[in-house]
């Protein structure tokens, strides 16, 4: 949960991390009701409440109260708003939408209105999953219906691994958090410090582990960069932390598999956001509110 103000500072916040694969919806909002609860009454007097939104790493309706599908956390169907009952500020609509769509907020927008570091690039957010955003002119793309992007479903190898979406061979399940770990003969438990550790120090299959995710990645992203000439990618979330190990094949790849890449060379940037940049692109997203229009707030 965090509280940020129309200058981007962070008012107030309380993070909690865990593995919500598979989890209860209901207990997971009780605990994000409590959290939310501590914080808003913690705030400083004075602070005055223009919006709440949720950053869920799934599909969500149009409309933006219902979560359609999360595959990873094995979600259908939930409504947010319902299940945080009173702890959502009152009087405020909760906007639910997709983690990787406000994450790439945070890399398109230093703050509020305010441009960031990149205009035009492909963000993917590295977690359990892979999510992803196309960003044109600080915009996000975000399609039809709210669900563009999804490059962690685009499909890799349709002989490869089963994923938790019913398909075959998605670039999450050779990229995502758990996949390169147990790639590398590690448990979900360890952590991609000590992949990178492992790598750096020459383990054959903490390296092959990375390479594999390497070549999954820039299959994906060839496919995408070709499709929307878009060739900054912006790597978020663990995909960020291991950034350095995995540019050098990325890149190489790429200058193979994007026709353009002769004149504009793919490139691969790590994000600089603080931890949760979903909940700070959900906040950023209220407060474009008051930029369009500071009048109504006056
Ligand atoms: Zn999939």
């Amino acid at each position: 949960v965090r509280v940020i103000d129309l200058r981007g500072r962070v008012v107030a916040e309380a993070l909690e991390y865990g593995d919500f694969v598979g989890s209860d919806p209901v207990a997971v909002f009780g605990r994000l009701a409590a959290l939310s609860t501590r914080v808003l009454g913690g705030l400083p007097p004075g602070v005055r409440l223009v919006g709440a939104g949720l950053a869920l790493p799934g599909i969500v309706a149009a409309e933006g109260d219902l979560l359609l599908r999360a595959p990873n956390l094995g979600w259908s169907d939930v409504e947010p708003a319902a299940l945080l009952g009173a702890a959502t500020p009152a009087g405020l609509p909760l906007h639910i939408d997709n983690e990787a769509n406000l994450a790439a907020r945070t890399a398109a927008e230093a703050a509020p209105g305010r441009p960031g570091a990149f205009g035009d690039f492909v963000y993917l957010s590295g977690e359990i999953g892979i999510g992803g955003a196309a960003v044109l002119g600080g915009q996000v793309m975000t399609g039809r219906h709210g669900w563009a992007g999804e490059i962690g479903h685009v499909c890799v190898d349709p002989a490869g691994p089963l994923c938790r979406c019913g398909s075959t061979g998605c670039l999450e399940t050779y990229a995502g958090r758990d996949a390169m770990l147990a790639a590398a003969g590690l448990t979900p438990a360890s952590t991609l410090a000590e992949l990178a550790e492992l790598a750096g120090g020459g383990d054959a299959r903490a390296r092959e582990a990375l390479s594999a995710t390497a070549r999954a990645l820039a299959v994906a992203l060839a496919g995408v960069i070709n499709v929307l000439d878009i060739p900054t990618v912006v790597l978020g979330g663990h995909l960020a932390q291991l950034a350095d190990l995995l540019r050098p094949e990325v890149e190489q790849q790429l200058r193979t598999r994007v026709l353009s890449a002769r004149w504009v060379p793919p490139r691969i940037e790590a994000a600089t956001s603080p931890p949760a940049p979903g909940a700070t692109g959900a906040a950023f997203r209220e407060l474009s509110g008051i930029l369009a229009d500071p009048a109504a707030w006056l």
